[in-house]
């Protein structure tokens, strides 16, 4: 059985929950694995917490040209950038409020990481084509 803590508040350290996964895909998982609607397939489960497979185990889930080029560590430390790993829990669920100070304070981190992201982004989905 899987028991994991409650989602926290917007803006509150990650802790792990799983709840944003469990309901919707990041702009990555949902580019890897084309779809938005959740659980996402890399989303991975040990007692008391959910992890990014990206992150614990890019292998898992790279293509392997991807993994060929980049390798493993290369590729979970692009993941770990590109799902804002470190900047606290920024999944608001339905009705919850969003602290306009949690709000600035992940925005700065996201702002202050754009630069390694695209090229976090380019490792990972460089040659993936989108959608549609
Ligand atoms: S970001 Fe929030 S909802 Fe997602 S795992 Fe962390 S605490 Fe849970
Ligand atoms: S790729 Fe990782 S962070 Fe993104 S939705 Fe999937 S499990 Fe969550």
């Amino acid at each position: 059985m899987k028991i994991l803590p409650e989602k926290p508040p917007y803006g509150a350290d990650c802790n792990r929950c799983g709840a944003c996964c469990i309901a919707i895909l990041c702009p990555l998982g949902a580019r890897l694995f084309r779809g938005t609607t959740g659980p996402c397939p890399a989303l991975t489960f040990s007692p008391g917490r959910a992890d990014c497979g990206l992150v614990l185990d890019p292998a898992r889930f790279a293509p392997p040209i991807l993994l060929a080029v980049a390798g493993p560590r290369k590729l979970a430390e692009a993941a770990a950038i590109l799902i804002g790993a470190g900047a606290g829990c920024d999944a608001a669920v339905a009705g919850e409020a969003l602290d306009p100070d949690a709000r600035r304070r992940i925005d700065g981190i996201a702002a202050a990481r754009r630069l390694v992201a695209v090229e976090a982004l380019g490792l990972w989905i460089g040659t993936i084509p989108k959608q549609g």
